[in-house]
């Protein structure tokens, strides 16, 4: 069983897929990880991504500069595009060489936080789950755990799915508003023996 989990940022999704793990005993596999990592010092994607827009993207420690590829890629539809074209075989890629080591029957995870928006994934998957909470909860919890300003986690919010978007793609919604991280727990263990599955 191949499993999406999603979910807006602060929504708790990362949280949801740790308990996946020890309460499920799910092999997990978080794409947002290996994406990242494509990109750092040593990282797969960086001799594609200095030969196609310059060492100018290439920090001194050989990891991708940020900055400076948000900058271009925000000014240049065309060049976001040339760096997906790039980054996405190489995360789906490593994701099926993760996805290998799960043991025969083992359910899989992938934690995907853009599944909804991304269009690749629906087909990867047998089921998606979704996180879902209230706005104002996502932005209280983002802004205490991250030193990003209100304003700054609303433009992110804004840029991501929609809640009713992501829910209409859902097989199962977990809500996590208003609840104790001991109930979250409680719910995921639920979901983990629902007939769904
Ligand atoms: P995401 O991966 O969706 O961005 P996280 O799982 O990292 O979100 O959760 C964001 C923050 O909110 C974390 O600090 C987490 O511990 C906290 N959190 C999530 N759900 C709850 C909950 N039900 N009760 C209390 N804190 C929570």
């Amino acid at each position: 069983m191949r499993i999406g989990l999603t979910g807006g940022i602060g929504s708790g999704k990362s949280t949801v897929a740790r308990a996946m793990v020890t309460l499920g005993g799910v092999h997990l596999v978080d794409t947002d990880a290996i994406s990242r990592a494509l990109t750092l010092p040593g990282g797969a994607a960086m001799p594609a991504i200095a030969q196609q827009f310059g060492s100018r993207f290439v920090a001194p420690d050989g990891a991708l500069d940020r900055a400076t590829m948000r900058e271009l890629a925000f000014q240049d539809p065309g060049a976001k595009r040339a760096l997906e074209a790039i980054l996405h075989p190489l995360i789906s890629e490593e994701t099926e060489h993760q996805a290998q080591a799960a043991s025969p029957g083992q359910w899989i995870v992938f934690d995907v936080p853009l599944l909804v928006e991304s269009g690749r994934w629906r087909q990867r998957v047998q089921r998606v789950v979704v996180v879902d909470c209230e706005e104002a909860t996502q932005i209280s919890r983002v802004v205490q755990r991250s030193q990003l300003t209100e304003a700054a986690v609303r433009a992110i919010v804004a840029q991501q799915a929609t809640r009713a978007q992501r829910r209409a793609a859902a097989d199962a919604v977990i809500y996590n508003d208003g609840i104790s991280l001991d109930q979250l727990h409680q719910a995921v263990a639920s979901l983990l023996t629902s007939p769904l599955f």
